[in-house]
């Protein structure tokens, strides 16, 4: 199977051809069609299965680009995560010109304050930062449609669990929610029964 018989918008498509992905790996060809119909997911995948463009496909399909709130929030336990997400975000949407921006730690609050002010489809940060600009009103949820956490067993082992549960207390019902994880401990099985709806699990 190739991209091309997805349901997916011709920008999305011509992005996916310009970063030469020309047939879906495993997770993505598992993920894309539930994605798609808008169902909840806890995939059990590692980092290189193309996990990010898994969710980053159909996240990028469905944005709205007119709507100036954010419409996406990914978490992800590190920076460089947060950076990395960010980027293939902002391929994969170019040519729906896609604003994803990255939150984290250590850079300036009031910059990436400033930045949310402008019209963002999609936010990727690390759960401390995301909770900080959510606790000063600088992050606007209303329009969260999607929820991604990515590494979920990385988040926990951080030490994030409670600021992420938080996090999701914060955003609006009827989101679609997807959870990504190496492996699935416990606590992680807990948060997703926790808030998700029935969700489809997926292995690789
Ligand atoms: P990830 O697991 O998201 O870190 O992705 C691992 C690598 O696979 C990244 O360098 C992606 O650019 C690449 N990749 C993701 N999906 C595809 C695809 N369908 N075809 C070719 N490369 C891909």
């Amino acid at each position: 199977k190739s991209f091309e018989d997805y349901r997916l918008s011709d920008e999305i498509k011509r992005a996916l051809s310009v970063l030469r992905y020309e047939t879906p790996t495993e997770v993505q060809s598992k993920v894309l069609p539930a994605a798609l119909k808008n169902k909840d997911l806890v995939v059990k995948s590692q980092t290189g299965s193309g996990k990010t463009a898994a969710f980053g496909i159909p996240l990028c399909d469905r944005i709205d680009w007119e709507e100036k709130l954010p419409q996406a929030l990914i978490l992800t336990p590190t920076r460089e995560l947060a950076v990395q997400v960010r980027e293939d975000l902002t391929n994969i949407g170019r040519f729906k010109r896609i604003k994803a921006m990255a939150v984290y730690g250590k850079e300036p609050f009031a910059k990436q304050k400033e930045e949310l002010k402008q019209k963002t489809h999609a936010v990727v940060g690390t759960p401390g930062r995301v909770m900080d600009h959510i606790e000063r009103g600088t992050l606007a949820l209303d329009k969260i449609k999607y929820l991604i956490i990515d590494e979920a067993d990385e988040m926990l082992n951080m030490g994030f669990i409670d600021t992420v549960e938080s996090i999701i207390k914060e955003l609006p019902a009827g989101r679609v929610t997807m959870v990504f994880s190496a492996t699935l401990p416990e606590d992680v099985e807990n948060l997703c029964h926790d808030y998700m709806q029935n969700p489809i699990h997926i292995q690789i």
